[in-house]
């Protein structure tokens, strides 16, 4: 029986299962251009023209490959703006009765496919998404029992499971982990070489335009627009990643440089979740580029772990715990986002340009989400909801199976550990360390008291104070808190009522 197979945004893949599960010959292939999903949080303008332009290549990309192809664009006339509807319209435009589609990324949309599954006329069949090393299924299995989820032995498991980087079932190099010759600050003399940048075409162009209208009001430049937008052009900047910035990925994966927001990251984030690349395409890469001595170790193991240790460790979580994740807040924080989180306007030079790096490119790199605006999220004590709905907005990677984890679990602790053995919160020092922003801001990190004082020295000791009773007992947190009974009632006093004074001021009660 012919079928209706439902593509959505971020399964962009020629291997997707559900073409895999359907004929060239008999099935027609939907993807639509839905206001729903656009704006069910105000997403990044580039985020939208990325994901609208990619649509739009695949299906280009499709229909000379020989499938029938089924377009609707947002402006089209009789666009529903929801799946359900765009699903029922195919089904009676082309006479079909049946719908192939592939697992979808978000909990939300699961449930959607499941209520359509309960109707006697809307029959789905959904497969397994393929393009993961571990499916939900196995992560369960390897949680089962466990009483404590932490990446780094999920890691293990999958690189004895796949041979990446072993050698007779040891790790390559004689260690799991690199990282004690990564983490270098920034390094002047050594040169970042430019991000891979692309033309806009006319497709590219016309969305463009397209989103500047529909969604003028949502938060983000639309311009510079250089993003990839098909696969040849996502796996160029693969390419150009492991030729240019792979060897130095690794020692210098936690600096921040004024101005760069790329540094020597990989960017390809926003393909890898959307379906322009695969994981294994770029694990691959990676492991090749070692096997050819183009790349250390520490920086090609840094890289893979962090595709096939936490991409898979967080997507594993996200459906084990997912409804219930989502509503956790361990540590009750209510705060709401100050303003400038959306106009970059503050004074604290740090946040001010990973908000405006954030504003231009739709983009952060990991250590700006993590230790920079997320440190500040989880020391101000702002509320997980208003934080995870922020970042969905923002970066043109989010999906909420990885941003929800990272936001809820690594930044907030909102999960009370169940991702990680402790906050991951820290003062004004790491921020200086790894960094050229303190030199250029109002407030200094070596200053304690007064106006100049870094907000994030003191806001930084108020939060491992207010939290005691939750945090103390955290093994990991017991020589901070020694430090914490050496100080005097005095210090504890001024440490307060400067924390009070500030938080008041960014959002008033
Ligand atoms: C608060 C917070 C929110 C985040 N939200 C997202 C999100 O919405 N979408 C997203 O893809 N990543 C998210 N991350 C993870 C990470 O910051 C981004 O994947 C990365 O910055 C993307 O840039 P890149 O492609 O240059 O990555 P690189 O630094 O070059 O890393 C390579 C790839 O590894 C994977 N990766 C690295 N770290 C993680 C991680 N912690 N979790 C999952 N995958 C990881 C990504 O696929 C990334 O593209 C978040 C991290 C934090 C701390
Ligand atoms: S002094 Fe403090 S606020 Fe300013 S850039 Fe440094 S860490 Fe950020």
């Amino acid at each position: 029986m012919s079928a209706l197979i439902l593509i959505m945004g971020d399964q962009l893949s020629f291997d997707i299962a559900a073409l895999k599960a359907g004929s060239k010959e008999t099935d027609v292939v939907l993807l639509a251009e839905l206001r729903d999903e656009a704006s069910y949080v105000q997403h990044h303008k580039k985020k939208i023209a990325f994901l609208f332009s990619a649509m739009r290549h695949f299906a280009k990309a499709l229909s000379e490959a020989g499938w029938k192809v089924d377009y609707v664009k947002l402006d089209d006339k009789n666009n529903t703006h929801h799946f359900t509807g765009e699903a029922e319209r195919a089904l009676s435009r082309h006479q079909l009765s049946r719908v192939i589609t592939t697992h979808p990324s978000e909990y939300r949309v699961l449930q959607m496919l499941k209520d359509w599954q309960s109707r006697a006329d809307f029959p789905v069949e959904i497969q397994d998404d393929n393009r993961f090393y571990c499916s939900p299924e196995e992560f369960a299995v390897w949680a089962e029992g466990r009483k404590q989820l932490r990446m780094e032995f999920f890691y293990r498991e999958l690189r004895r499971k796949t041979g990446i980087l072993m050698q007779d079932d040891k790790p390559i190099g004689g260690q799991w982990n690199y990282d004690s010759d990564n983490r270098k600050p920034p390094d002047s003399s050594v040169p970042i070489p430019a991000a891979t940048h692309f033309e806009i075409d006319d497709i590219t162009a016309e969305v463009c335009k397209l989103v500047e209208i529909e969604f003028a009001h949502h938060y983000g430049d639309l311009e510079p627009f250089f993003f990839a937008v098909t696969h040849a052009q996502a796996e160029q900047v693969l390419n150009q990643f492991i030729a240019e910035r792979l060897a130095h990925f690794g020692t210098y994966q936690d600096a921040m440089r004024t101005g760069e927001p790329f540094m020597f990251h990989s960017h390809i984030g926003f393909y890898l979740n959307c379906g322009l690349l695969s994981p294994m395409q770029a694990v691959d890469a990676a492991h090749e580029a070692y096997n050819k001595g183009l790349a250390p170790l520490n920086s090609v193991e840094g890289f893979i772990r962090q595709i096939l240790g936490w991409r898979e460790f967080v997507r594993g979580l996200y459906w084990l715990k997912m409804p219930e994740y989502k509503a956790l807040n361990f540590l009750q924080a209510e705060r709401d986002l100050p303003e400038f989180f959306w106009t970059s306007q503050t004074d604290m030079n740090c946040l001010h340009q990973c908000f405006s790096e954030t504003q231009r490119h739709a983009y952060a790199h990991h250590i700006q989400r993590l230790m920079v605006i997320g440190n500040f999220s989880l020391l101000a004590g702002l509320s997980p909801e208003a934080v995870s709905h922020w970042y969905l907005c923002v970066y043109a990677d989010a999906y909420e199976w990885v941003e929800l984890p990272n936001v809820s679990g690594m930044v907030l602790f909102a999960d009370g550990g169940i991702l990680a053995s402790k906050p991951y919160a820290a003062g004004s020092a790491y921020i200086d360390r790894m960094s050229d922003y303190c030199s250029g801001c109002k407030y200094s990190p070596k200053e304690k008291n007064g106006d100049r004082a870094c907000p994030f020295g003191y806001l930084y000791w108020d939060f491992l104070g207010r939290h005691e009773d939750k945090l103390r007992t955290n093994p990991r947190l017991g020589m901070i808190y020694r430090s914490w009974d050496k100080m005097s009632d005095e210090k504890k006093q001024q440490i307060t009522t400067q924390s009070r004074a500030f938080l008041e001021k960014i959002t008033p009660s």
